[in-house]
């Protein structure tokens, strides 16, 4: 039975990606948080058993794709816009040339209450919306329906997301349109969306003041040593580096990330994206001329049409040919899944009815023993710690 099936989705293999609440014909597929904050079906007594759900579930197929990607060190020669970006900016010239040939935009930014979804914009101005990376899972909402049905009047579209939301789209439609374009990035996993609102809650607390503006990955100390920056309604600011943020303690500690991503079925250089996107961690080892620790981006280009969009927009980036194994040498997120932290259904649940500060010094903070911190400091004087940190995944409370 469908409802049985799609009701007891295997949890740990789920990605909530939307594609089986788009495809139902009768909208009595509904995605529901669960107790740790992420988003699985749950599917009504309306259902008709049509059976397209399990069709488009990537649970149940098992596609390989067998492509030659290449990968380049990239930067944007425009600095404002690279300053405003995770890494070297080819998102945005991506984007903004998908918007000169008139197409639409999808990516994930925040709502009014800073959760993290997927949105389409139209226009330039609005990119800023999807630069830099949030993180925390985005929720994809309609927009698949949505971009179906620019693909279906004639538009060009692209849509950006996590390896497994393309999979999801593209499970979806069903069949290629020549007239998308499918943009995904390295990832090291989702955190969950009721921690970052506890995150939030916490922060706004502190300041007494709700958020205006946030961002994660603030160059002000360097690309590196990235910041994560809030700005309040009552102009005050707090910014902290990746280091001695909380939040990001958290997510690289490993501690909430959706449990697909520990064992993620989209680890490989053969991605179904038509261009995948990186932080090209490594660069200073691997193209030491293109560093300036502004942020380069790793990119690979993966089919024919990911040729010819990167071929649109190479005259606005400074780019290299990397070899692709030698590329994500200092990125293992490309091809491993991270693991869970050992307490990870402890802090779980310490943080529904505990303040996030406690909960997350507690569990991400406290066991760094001085030994450590000081390796941890020498670490990042030398600039390699964040690096290494960061692509690892690795728990910053280190072990022996
Ligand atoms: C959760 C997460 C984990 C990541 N893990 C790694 C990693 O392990 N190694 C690595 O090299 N790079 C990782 N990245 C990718 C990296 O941070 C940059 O996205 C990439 O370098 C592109 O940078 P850019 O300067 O070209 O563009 P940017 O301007 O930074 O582009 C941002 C793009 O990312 C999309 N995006 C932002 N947040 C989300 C989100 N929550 N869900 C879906 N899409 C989102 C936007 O829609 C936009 O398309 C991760 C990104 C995220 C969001």
């Amino acid at each position: 039975m469908i409802t049985r099936k799609i009701n007891n989705t295997n949890r740990s293999k789920c990605t909530g990606c939307f594609a089986c609440a788009s495809v139902c014909p009768i909208d009595c597929i509904e995605m529901i948080s669960d107790n740790e904050g992420f988003w699985y079906p749950a599917v009504n007594e309306s259902c008709i058993e049509c059976g397209k759900c399990i069709d488009v579930c990537h649970i149940f197929k098992n596609e390989k794709v067998d492509n030659h990607p290449i990968a380049y060190a990239c930067k944007n020669t425009d600095e404002e816009i690279r300053s405003e970006s995770s890494s070297g900016g080819v998102f945005y010239e991506l984007a903004a040339y998908m918007l000169s040939q008139k197409g639409v935009v999808f990516g994930a930014g925040y709502n009014a209450n800073f959760e993290v979804v997927h949105t389409y914009v139209e226009n330039i101005a609005d990119l800023k919306r999807f630069q830099r990376s949030k993180y925390v899972q985005s929720k994809i909402g309609n927009t698949f329906k949505q971009a179906k049905k620019f693909l279906l009047s004639g538009r060009n579209v692209l849509f950006s997301g996590t390896p497994c939301q393309i999979a999801g789209l593209k499970s979806f439609l069903g069949k290629p349109y020549d007239s998308l374009t499918c943009v995904d990035f390295i990832c090291h996993g989702v955190p969950s969306p009721l921690v970052w609102k506890k995150y939030i809650e916490y922060q706004e607390k502190r300041s007494k003041s709700r958020t205006q503006k946030v961002d994660f990955r603030v160059k002000d100390e360097g690309w590196r040593r990235f910041s994560v920056r809030f700005i309040f309604e009552n102009h005050t600011k707090y910014q902290q580096t990746l280091l001695k943020d909380l939040y990001m303690n958290v997510f690289l500690s490993d501690i909430c990330l959706r449990p697909s991503c520990y064992h993620c079925d989209f680890k490989t250089l053969h991605r179904q994206s038509d261009i995948t996107l990186a932080d090209f961690w490594g660069v200073q080892f691997i193209c030491p001329e293109i560093d300036d620790n502004k942020g380069t981006s790793l990119v690979f280009v993966n089919s024919k049409s990911g040729i010819e969009i990167f071929d649109s927009i190479m005259s606005a980036l400074i780019h290299k040919e990397v070899e692709i194994n030698l590329s994500v040498k200092y990125n293992p997120s490309a091809i491993r899944s991270s693991s869970p932290h050992p307490d990870r259904a402890k802090f779980l649940v310490k943080i529904l009815n505990t303040p996030f500060n406690v909960v997350a010094k507690e569990y991400c903070m406290e066991n760094v023993g001085f030994k450590k911190k000081v390796s941890l400091l020498i670490y990042s004087f030398l600039d390699i710690f964040c690096v290494k940190k960061f692509i690892e995944g690795k728990s910053l409370k280190i072990s022996g």
